[in-house]
């Protein structure tokens, strides 16, 4: 019953007729099983509507709206349905790789295609119905966020472990052909889907373009609970700089034949490598900025940008919490900024990754007990900045539950969540206080690598309707958050 209304908006054109409760059966003729239907079919200017009262008897409206005008219904569940989850058992997940008894919401492993258009979920195509796959080509829902990992079909099969993963590489050709536009990426395992089969995969999705827009390389995340999975290896400083030159080679080559770079790896191979991050233009529209993209080059960028609007904010003490991949590149940051304001006193604190293990370094795996443990009694300033990815989005509290208000009160600070944009940074480190977590979208200070919607990006994340207005405030708090990792399909 999951198409059973939940509230009925105030400026709903049906407020007067539809009541909590009931349930939607139809619009226009067409049945609506979740909410990608209901999208679909409510944009137009004229709608029939078939609902049904919680006895059963069925009722039938005519509305008219303004064309793309929303009809304000409310829904048991956002998606109108359970969310699908994958059906997989890639040898990199990283769900397998959490320590025993987390939430429970922590281990699903979402692989919802509906979830990509709507969150932008990346998914990895290999539990889509013949259905489901018309219907994006036939709603021409796009962009779709695809986890690829490899165009070689027998090593996808062995990587995601699926028999007919090789198969959905046929599906993105399929989509490719129908013009929807894709978003990929590639989670690097050294000695699987590197070296030479990385060029192959480049290859065979340059030759998709326009239609794969941009692809992500992202290095395989490694956590200290691997006993009894595949054994992976993470990337060294050498590995991840020749990674680096490839992909960068490879880009070069693209923009030579079709104007766009198409692969960028991610900011934690640079990290990885002690390499200096390219500048802004390299990074063209910066399209996966979410996936950790580009990320920390345009908050750097930002970042000057607010030193050199600013004025001096005069005497300033605080701290701020970074993974240790990070740490350099904001101390790099605070003394640029210390320079130009001696009154300023910015430490940077790296924070070891005891709870996943040490290899564990970006910012928004961070948790609340480790933060505690690590920075207990020491002097921390006025005030302690952590990346807002660090915290489940649209709650208080860190991975391992953890609240906000418990760290404050374990370091006898105030804690300031700090979303991914240099001017947000700059005004924390002056003490003007970022509106609450809640109300904010984007990344945390450095989060590499860690993912959620870009800043101020509309989480209605689909464009098969080109004029559609974005997703209200109260639709975005209405979506289901996920956690970090879990775009990483
Ligand atoms: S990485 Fe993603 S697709 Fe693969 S098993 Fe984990 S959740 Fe499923």
């Amino acid at each position: 019953m999951e198409n059973v209304i939940r509230a009925v908006d105030a400026e709903s054109p049906v407020r007067k007729y539809v009541a909590v409760g009931d349930r939607l059966l139809s619009i226009n003729r067409n049945r609506i099983l979740d909410v990608l239907d209901y999208k679909f079919y409510a944009y137009d200017r004229d709608l029939h509507l078939v609902l049904a009262k919680p006895d059963g008897r069925e009722y039938r409206l005519h509305v008219r709206k303004p064309e793309g005008g929303d009809l304000g219904l409310d829904f048991e569940s956002y998606l109108m349905d359970r969310p699908r989850s994958c059906a997989n058992n890639c040898v990199f997940c990283f769900i397998d790789q959490l320590p025993k008894g987390m939430r429970p919401t922590m281990y699903f492993k979402d692989d919802d295609a509906r979830l990509s258009f709507l969150l932008g979920n990346y998914i990895t195509l290999t539990n889509l119905s013949e259905r489901e796959i018309e219907r994006i080509i036939g709603l021409h829902v796009s962009p779709v966020n695809v986890s690829v990992h490899t165009m070689n079909p027998e090593l996808r099969v062995r990587m995601l472990r699926n028999r007919r993963a090789g198969e959905s590489i046929g599906t993105m050709k399929r989509l490719a052909e129908a013009g929807i536009v894709m978003n990929c990426q590639i989670v690097c395992c050294p000695g699987w889907n590197d070296g030479e089969e990385l060029d192959y995969s480049m290859r065979e999705l340059a030759a998709l373009w326009p239609a794969v827009h941009s692809v992500s390389i992202v290095p395989v995340g490694l956590t200290r609970y691997r006993d009894g999975l595949a054994p992976l290896t993470a990337f060294t400083p050498e590995h991840a700089a020749e990674t680096l030159d490839q992909v960068t080679a490879f880009g070069d080559e693209c923009i030579r034949k079709y104007g766009s770079r198409i692969f960028f790896c991610g900011d934690e191979l640079y990290l990885t490598a002690g390499r200096e991050f390219p500048p802004d233009e390299f990074y063209e529209e910066y399209t996966q900025l979410e996936n950790g993209i580009g990320m920390l080059r345009l908050l750097e960028t930002e970042f000057g940008s607010a030193l050199r609007l600013s004025e001096d904010p005069g005497r300033q003490r605080c701290s701020i919490a970074t993974g240790q991949a990070a740490a350099p590149w904001m101390r790099m940051l605070a003394d640029r900024a210390m320079a130009l304001y001696p009154d300023l006193e910015i430490q940077i604190r790296p924070i070891v990754n005891e709870f996943f293990g040490r290899r564990i370094t970006v910012a928004g795996l961070i948790t609340g007990g480790d933060l505690i443990r690590q920075l207990r009694g020491q002097e921390l300033g006025d005030r302690l900045l952590i990346s807002q990815n660090m915290l489940r989005r649209q709650e208080m509290d860190f991975l391992d539950d953890v609240t906000l208000e418990q760290a404050e009160t374990a370091l006898g600070l105030p804690i300031i969540p700090v979303e991914s944009d240099g001017f947000v940074l700059w005004d924390a480190i002056c003490g003007r206080v970022p509106s609450p977590p809640g109300q904010r979208s984007g990344c945390g200070v450095d989060s590499a690598g860690a993912a959620g919607p870009a800043p101020g990006r509309d989480p209605e994340y689909y464009l098969y309707n080109q004029n559609r207005k974005p997703a209200s405030e109260a639709e975005q708090r209405r979506t289901e958050g996920r956690e970090p990792w879990q775009d990483r399909s």
